[in-house]
């Protein structure tokens, strides 16, 4: 990036590490991300704290990066996490606000498993050792196919649940489902009171539009795409953004209501919430290619 301008560390966006195999490719196995990251670690990468990446500097150091989890999927506590705290790494996790604490069965046709998604509890836990958590929307809607109340109202609910629960700091940030933000969104997650968004592999680099290059099952080397400079991280780049792309499919699903049950979230775990009103439509499945 030239120099003068404002240079964020790189995003990297990984969804469920370990657990049921799916037909999607949104899952990465545990022994693969433990290489991944213990390569990282070696070649001397550090990860950022969402503080650290928000005062981003004219020349971000060298080697550093945001990790960063979609869905909060629960796996993530017992396969992630407790690799990266004994590298000395962490991480943000964007979490589909109303599904904390959640199994939902909108999974379930790529999983065939109902998959739970982390509680407050251990969102607590992991937060009180330098862990990060976010926003990922309420319902985990396409925010730039729906009207600007609904846009206004997921950004909002999310983000108030987040910081009533866990403080302030925890209504920084969003990362837009699917990646998928325009300056509509943008604008309105920034009347919502975030300073930080997330999109997909093309963002333009303003703090409510920022790029994230996504991993995805193929991406098996030691270093992940989104951080090699080379020929075959520009390639790796461009195959995880038409991932990205195809994953409109679901989204049309999820606006027309299809594709999934209604919505039928257990609650599970030691915190259970309280469940809101009935959503007429539930999050979608997070299909193929989601980020
Ligand atoms: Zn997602």
């Amino acid at each position: 990036m030239a120099v003068g301008t404002l240079s964020y560390p790189q995003v990297l966006c990984y969804h469920r590490i370990g657990g049921p195999l799916e037909l999607g490719v949104t899952r990465v196995g545990r022994s693969v991300f433990a290489r991944q990251m213990t390569a990282l670690a070696r070649a001397g990468w550090r990860t950022v704290t969402l503080d650290e990446f928000a005062a981003a500097t004219p020349h971000a150091a060298r080697r550093t990066f945001l990790l960063s989890f979609d869905d909060g999927y629960a796996h993530l506590a017992e396969h992630a996490y407790p690799v990266l705290a004994d590298l000395g790494f962490t991480a943000t996790t964007f979490l589909v606000t109303d599904y904390v604490g959640k199994t939902n069965t909108w999974d379930v046709r790529y999983t065939w498993n109902r998959l739970r998604h982390l509680g407050w509890t251990t969102i607590e836990q992991w937060r009180a050792r330098g862990f990060d958590f976010a926003s990922h929307g309420a319902t985990h809607r396409r925010l730039t196919w729906v009207d600007d109340g609904a846009v206004a109202s997921e950004l909002t609910r999310s983000r108030e649940l987040l910081t009533a629960r866990l403080g302030p700091d925890a209504g920084r940030a969003v990362a837009y489902p699917f990646g998928a933000v325009d300056e509509r969104v943008a604008r309105a997650a920034s009347a919502a009171g975030y300073e930080l968004g997330f999109g997909g592999v093309k963002g333009n680099q303003t703090a409510l539009q920022l790029s994230r290059v996504p991993v995805y099952f193929w991406d098996l080397g030691d270093v992940p795409f989104g951080l090699r400079d080379d020929a075959l991280g520009g390639l790796g780049r461009i195959v995880a953004n038409m991932a990205n792309r195809c994953a409109v499919g679901t989204s049309i699903l999820q606006e027309l209501g299809l594709g999934t049950r209604d919505s039928e979230a257990t609650t599970l775990g030691p915190n259970p919430e309280p469940r809101g009103p009935k959503q007429r439509t539930a999050p979608l499945p997070e299909s193929a290619a989601d980020a």
